[in-house]
């Protein structure tokens, strides 16, 4: 595989293929499934939620299909937030699917373990909490490649997914409540456990370009679903051997003894051939027969992908009695029917849905408070709104390095991420009043980024952006001490919100002497462009200090050692956007 090449795809514009593949979607199965919300993003069971129950509402990127909308139906899921190609969904996405799933009595969240997700998923949670709906989480973490057990819970979710949705979809469907069904679905997580190995990339739809690069006779152990690297890699080897190592992984860890009984899934990435995977099946069937452990259930198929890479996955799951029953509760969804239809499924004393689930108005729009605001300062709301606008114009065009650099130590996706999060900051920038207050921007530049994005920088930048403008809330103009203020309340939103600290390899690198450049210029009373030149020489300075740093936060903290050697793509774009702002306010003022 060349770097150059591209993958075929059938699609019409790249950036219709989510809400087109949901309208097929729901097209094709209207008996299972509907959509609801704003957003046009949640998929929801015809005939799932219903008062009283508990709602099961899962959700991730796209390109894993049929996870995650193909799981939603009645005894497994009652919906789904949608999210971007290898992207989380938003706050907004996953909301709207927790209010139609939410039948009184909670819901149950449940999501592969990425910090994209665990982000967005917690923002969504805060939201709901505030408007009454209780909610629980739980982040599934298979993949034994990933991390070692001791640092288990910093494990991906990969194919897994499977047995904990349909175990905690079973629980909520025979009527338990929100405690008990999250405990289900924690003791499912704790006795799932997968391992999955590569033979080549897939391409995003949006890039067109392999998401890594491997050998025509290699293949990766480990590799993660979005393509992160895995533990090694190595010549391609036969089905048996091959089965073998992920088996061994798995099996060391799950203290299986003779008459024991585990349900076996051996899941295909995108285009690996069923008889590639009845090969892997067999081999998984006679090293379970050897140990005397019975095989109560199987299947062999495709049920979570990465697009279209080739490669395949072992999850095996312990069952005991409880866990058994709940996975031979019937369930029927477009990707898994269990039992007959119909048959078994908990009575639905009535079909009583809740029917106004539409989000209380909750407040007020803002109070307009009449403020005396500190006029001092270069930056005016206007050429703030230029400054954030160019920061969208480099994001783009920086893009494909953005994307290259997460390619190597991550999923590759964050200059498509980044795209998309600034083209709707400057699509929300066109419809700003002429009068905004810069605070009034930041809060709009927010909401857009978030609605837009849903890798880890969605809920990041966010965050940043919300408390950078409620910092400057006082100023109509930013002098050198609001632009410190600004750049101060950005990195500690990211820090709050993600909890990462110096060191860890991540954008809070490119913040943190950013903002400690610009406090010190500010400090002795320069200029507001002499401050943000400090932040874009601090940022650079950090963006190259990432390379030595070994990942211990996000998708590249899986790699260890692994990710030395490479800058990391969050502090990089934290730089672009700070050096933008720079040459935009620059520009302006000497115009
Ligand atoms: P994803 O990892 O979900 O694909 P992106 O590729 O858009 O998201 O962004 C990856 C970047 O996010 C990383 O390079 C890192 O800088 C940043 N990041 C990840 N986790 C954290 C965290 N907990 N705190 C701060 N930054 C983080
Ligand atoms: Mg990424």
């Amino acid at each position: 595989m060349t770097e150059q090449a591209k993958t075929k795809k059938l699609i019409n514009a790249p950036e219709n293929i989510i809400p087109e593949m949901i309208e097929g979607m729901i097209a094709a199965h209207p008996d299972m499934l509907t959509l609801e919300g704003a957003t046009g993003r949640a998929v929801v069971a015809v005939d799932g939620p219903r008062d009283g129950k508990v709602g099961i509402v899962i959700g991730g990127g796209s390109g894993h299909e049929p996870a995650f909308a193909g799981y939603v139906g009645r005894g497994l899921a009652d919906a789904a937030a949608v999210g971007n190609v290898f992207a989380s969904p938003s706050p907004a996405q996953i909301s709207d699917a927790a209010r139609a799933a939410d039948g009184g009595v909670g819901v149950l969240m449940l999501y592969g373990n990425y910090t994209g997700d665990v982000l967005n998923f917690t923002m969504a949670a805060e939201e709901l909490a505030a408007e009454g709906i209780p909610v629980r989480h739980v982040a599934v973490a298979d993949d034994v490649a990933s991390a070692p057990l001791e640092r288990k819970h910093e494990r991906r979710g990969i194919a897994g997914d499977f047995f904990v949705f349909k175990i905690a979809g079973a629980a909520a469907d025979l009527g338990e409540p929100l405690a008990r069904v999250e405990a289900l679905a924690q003791a499912a997580n704790e006795a799932t456990r997968s391992m999955g190995v590569a033979l080549s990339p897939c391409s995003l739809p949006q890039t067109g370009k392999p998401n890594f690069t491997i050998g025509d006779d290699e293949m990766e152990i480990g590799m993660g679903l979005h393509g992160e690297p895995g533990i090694r890699r190595q010549k391609l080897a036969p089905a048996d051997e091959v089965t073998d190592e992920l088996m061994d992984a798995v099996l060391s860890e799950l203290g299986l003894s003779a008459g024991d009984r585990v349900a076996v899934l051996v899941n295909g990435l995108g285009s690996t051939a069923q008889i590639e995977l009845y090969l892997v099946f067999r081999r998984v069937k006679q090293r379970l027969d050897a140990l005397d452990i019975r095989v109560h259930a199987s299947w062999v198929g495709e049920y979570a992908t990465s697009l279209e890479m080739a490669g395949a996955s072992v999850t095996l799951i312990k069952l005991d009695d409880t866990l058994q029953m709940l996975l031979d509760h019937p369930c029927r969804t477009p990707a898994l029917t269990v039992g007959a239809v119909g048959d078994g499924l908990a009575a639905t004393t009535s079909r009583g849905r809740r029917s106004d689930k539409a989000p209380e108005q909750r407040g007020t729009t803002e109070a307009e408070v009449q403020r005396e605001l500190l006029t001092e300062g270069d930056v005016t709301p206007a050429i703030f709104r230029g400054m954030i606008h160019n920061v969208g114009e480099q994001i783009v065009a920086e893009k494909d390095w953005l994307s290259e650099l997460d390619g190597v130590i991550g999923d590759g996706d964050h200059g498509v991420t980044m795209e998309i999060g600034w083209k709707a900051v400057q699509r929300a920038l066109e419809d700003a009043p002429e009068n905004e207050t810069i605070e009034g921007t930041c809060k709009r530049m927010a909401k857009a980024f978030l609605d837009a994005v849903g890798a880890s920088s969605g809920p990041l930048y966010a965050t940043a952006f919300l408390r950078a403008g409620t910092a400057v809330g006082d100023r109509l103009n930013l002098d050198g001490r609001g632009m410190a203020n600004w750049l101060s309340a950005a990195c500690q939103g990211v820090r709050d919100r993600g909890r990462a600290e110096p060191g860890d390899k991540t954008m809070i690198d490119a913040w943190v002497p950013a903002v400690a450049a610009a406090e010190a210029r500010a400090d002795k009373g320069l200029s507001a462009l002499e401050t943000l030149v400090a932040a874009r020489e601090g940022a650079e300075a950090g963006m190259r200090s990432t390379a030595a740093m070994e990942s211990r936060r996000g998708r590249s903290a899986k790699l260890g050692a692994r990710s030395v050697g490479h800058i990391d793509p969050g502090a990089a774009s934290t730089y672009v956007m700070l050096r933008a702002m720079a040459e935009a306010l620059e520009k302006a003022l000497a115009r």
